[in-house]
């Protein structure tokens, strides 16, 4: 059996691990290989030893991304024939410093949206809904009814392809709308957040009436990615796609959701290949009716079946790796 090629981690990696279970659209293959860096020095290592290979020969060379929550990505059915890092076990420390949080990359975002409310903190409430983790939510700017990452953070922890750390602020990252302009080959490691003292019952208010919100207007009982594309300026894309007439539609068990048309659901069973036909419709649909070409938000992981999406526009939205 092959072995993997960088020496030295504590756990042993996960050969073709399944990456279906991992993600919320519970959807796509297995990762060649998945590993779990216990702290810091083995996850800079990890990256030193994998940039190695780059030097010898290209059947050696191994892709790598960051998992998080697996709540933003359409994985290839043929799965990712690199490596898969998952950071929650390394990543994952959560701290009270006066009004600021350090938060690690493998937290989730309800945890730390939860630890504030506990701690009596405000300003993560928009968090409480928004599935994944902290690099996720960073990487992305998760953002949703008038709060962003970017509002909230004050330092981000990141790290090169060669493992060295360094820390930037919200400008240098250049975080706008789901998006920010860190490297595809480097990776958060924490961040820290400043918020504001608060009423701990006013929080947990705040938080049950957004996600009361949520539970009316998005179909959370199907597994989904949330949206699917970003909301072209000045207008939402799910009204587009159901103004192309599109809600309901069907491909597999893959379906375009009536409560939500920017939401595409998993019926059970649904192939990513599936899902990625649906995007392509819409898309098509939405471009041919009114000319706007929506941009995928959800990250796309995997093979050559993803060239029915690519556009100068949206290759950046591919995940890392
Ligand atoms: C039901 C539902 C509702 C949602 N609602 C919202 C919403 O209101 N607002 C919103 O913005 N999003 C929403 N989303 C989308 C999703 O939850 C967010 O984009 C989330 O922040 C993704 O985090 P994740 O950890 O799951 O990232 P993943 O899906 O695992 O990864 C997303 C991208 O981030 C990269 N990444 C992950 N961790 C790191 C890291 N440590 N360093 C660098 N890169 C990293 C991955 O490589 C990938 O490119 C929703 C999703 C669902 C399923």
């Amino acid at each position: 059996m092959e072995s993997f090629p960088v020496t030295g981690l504590e756990h042993s990696p996960l050969a073709w691990e399944p990456l279906a279970p991992r993600t919320t659209w519970r959807m796509g293959g297995p990762a060649r290989w998945l590993v779990q860096p216990v702290d810091l020095a083995e996850l800079a290592g990890l990256l030193a030893g994998l940039a190695r290979l780059e030097d010898g020969p290209p059947h050696e060379q191994l892709p790598w991304v960051v998992l998080g929550g697996g709540s933003n990505l359409l994985v290839d059915d043929a799965g990712y024939p690199g490596v898969v890092i998952d950071l929650t076990r390394g990543c994952g420390s959560l701290v009270r410093q006066g009004a600021t949080i350090l938060a690690g990359a493998g937290v989730t975002t309800r945890a730390l949206a939860h630890f504030a409310r506990r701690e009596g903190l405000t300003g993560a409430e928009f968090l409480a809904g928004i599935p994944g983790t902290i690099g996720g939510a960073l990487r992305m700017n998760a953002g949703a009814y008038g709060g962003d990452m970017a509002r909230m953070l004050e330092q981000a922890e990141v790290m090169d392809p060669r493992g060295e750390r360094h820390r930037r602020t919200p400008e240098q990252l250049g975080m706008g709308y789901r998006t920010c302009n860190l490297p595809a080959d480097w990776l958060f490691t924490g961040a820290e957040f400043r918020l504001t003292p608060g009423d701990p019952q006013a929080i947990r208010q705040r938080m049950r009436e957004l996600n009361q919100r949520r539970r009316q207007s998005q179909p959370l009982e199907f597994p989904s990615a949330g949206s699917v594309f970003k909301n072209p300026p000045g207008t939402q894309a799910w009204r587009l796609i159901r103004e192309a007439g599109l809600a309901g539609v069907r491909r597999g068990r893959a379906e375009i959701s009536e409560r939500h048309c920017n939401f595409f659901i998993n019926r059970g069973g649904a192939r990513a290949a599936d899902m990625m036909a649906l995007m392509a419709q819409a898309r098509a649909a939405v471009r041919q009716r009114t000319g706007v070409v929506l941009e995928p938000e959800v990250r796309l992981l995997g093979g050559p079946g993803w060239v029915l999406l690519e556009s100068p526009a949206s290759s950046p939205d591919r995940a890392g790796g």
